[in-house]
């Protein structure tokens, strides 16, 4: 056993502990005792301070208490049915179910409905809780295609539906599920659904997407990456968080109402894994709400997108391709990332580098997130401070 902790003496890389955080998650923060700009999180709509959310927890745990438990036995609270209810109406899809994290959603969407003799396509660039819930299924038979590329898609495919003429064991035809991010979440780029769907409807194959960085910020009124094109019910599973705009915690998978009923029986990780709690529960049913009565958080969320890419493009950064409130600033050298970072914080700007394994060596960057919580004044400091750094280290001429 000693040698075994004398491994993990080597592996642990010293000093590498996040920044904890003294204060709320608004668009400032406190981290040792200094407010800092909150230039990096996925708060997107500020929801984490929001009022009415905190009104809701309150009010709801003093009627109903803490916790809850196992969905199948005594841990179904009606605020759990409420708002897979409301979730489903605000997706405009038949059907909802609720889990403890979009992991788990990813974990639950795929591994419950895909075994080891079916097929999986997926990009290449698709996020982690992706990768593992395929693993999970323990599916043989996987393609990773290039990403967001559509004939390498289309071959992929065609491949597949080659492989899928042997039956299973049990006689049936193996199913094929492509699956995508909906908003990559390093690059802001978003994944091609119209094709998807196109390339899905004259192969007849089964379509996921993951939109953990579309809830919230894309569509009408922040209804996601499938209303942003416009094509509900014609992707058989999405799957959003409840972690990045809602700023709670948990997961949903939505589609059509068979599927959602098959997950709530079969699903591991809601069987085996209890619920949201009351607080949690009752702040997610209240952002629904907020949502659903108008699109001012969306709006000003996406105003400041506007004006955070303008301005950096302005100043000569290069901020990547995206197309969503997520703006790379583009560094490509780690060292640079960090030291680049380092110094916004000592400006007072909080906005972590990203490095490899997040992204591709080479492709180091620092990923400013604006939130609908921002003024412009709180932009402009932040702004400034990134025209500060980048004349010091020569990034900007
Ligand atoms: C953040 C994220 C998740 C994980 O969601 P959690 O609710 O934090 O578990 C899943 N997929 C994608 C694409 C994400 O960006």
């Amino acid at each position: 056993m000693d040698d075994f902790y004398k491994q993990l003496e080597e592996m642990v890389i010293k000093g590498k502990t996040p920044k904890v955080v003294e204060s709320a998650e608004g668009a400032y923060l406190t981290i040792d005792g200094v407010k800092k700009l909150n230039f990096c999180s996925s708060h997107y709509l500020g929801l984490s301070v929001n009022d009415r959310l905190k009104k809701a927890i309150k009010e709801a745990v003093d009627r109903y208490g803490v916790g809850t438990g196992y969905r199948t036995l005594a841990g179904t609270h009606k605020l759990h049915v409420e708002l897979e209810e409301r979730l489903a109406r605000f997706k405009k899809a038949e059907s909802c179910i609720v889990l403890t994290g979009g992991y788990m959603a990813n974990c639950a969407a795929i591994a419950t409905i895909i075994g080891k003799e079916d097929i999986v396509i997926s990009d290449e660039l698709n996020h982690a809780s992706i990768i593992d819930a395929v693993r999970l299924s323990g599916v043989k038979t996987k393609f990773i295609y290039k990403h967001l590329d559509v004939k390498d898609l289309e071959e992929k495919i065609i491949e597949a539906k080659e492989v899928a003429k042997t039956p299973k064991t049990d006689g049936k035809a193996p199913r094929i599920l492509v699956v995508t991010d909906g908003v990559f979440s390093m690059d802001g780029d978003l994944a091609p659904v119209p094709q998807i769907v196109s390339l899905a409807k004259k192969y007849g194959v089964l379509t996921m997407v993951d939109d953990a960085h579309g809830e919230g910020v894309l569509g009408k009124g922040g209804r996601g990456i499938v209303d942003h094109f416009n094509l509900h019910g014609q992707i058989d599973i999405e799957v959003g968080t409840l972690s990045k705009a809602f700023s709670v915690l948990g997961g949903f998978i939505t589609g059509k109402k068979v599927l959602i009923d098959f997950y709530k029986q079969n699903a591991r990780q809601f069987l085996f894994s209890n619920a949201l709690t009351i607080a949690d529960t009752a702040a997610l049913v209240e952002a629904v709400k907020i949502l659903e009565e108008d699109d001012l958080l969306v709006k000003k969320l996406w105003d400041n997108t506007r004006y955070i890419k303008e301005s950096f493009k302005n100043l000569g950064f290069d901020t990547g391709i995206s197309v969503t409130p997520i703006t790379p600033v583009m560094l490509s050298d780690e060292d640079l990332a960090r030291e680049f970072s380092a110094k916004l914080f000592e400006e007072n700007v909080f906005a972590t580098p990203i490095v490899f394994p997040m992204v591709a060596k080479g492709k180091a960057r620092i990923r400013v997130i604006p939130s609908a919580s921002h003024s412009k004044e709180d932009l402009d400091f932040g702004i400034k401070a990134f025209e500060k750094i980048g004349r010091q280290l020569k990034v900007l001429k």
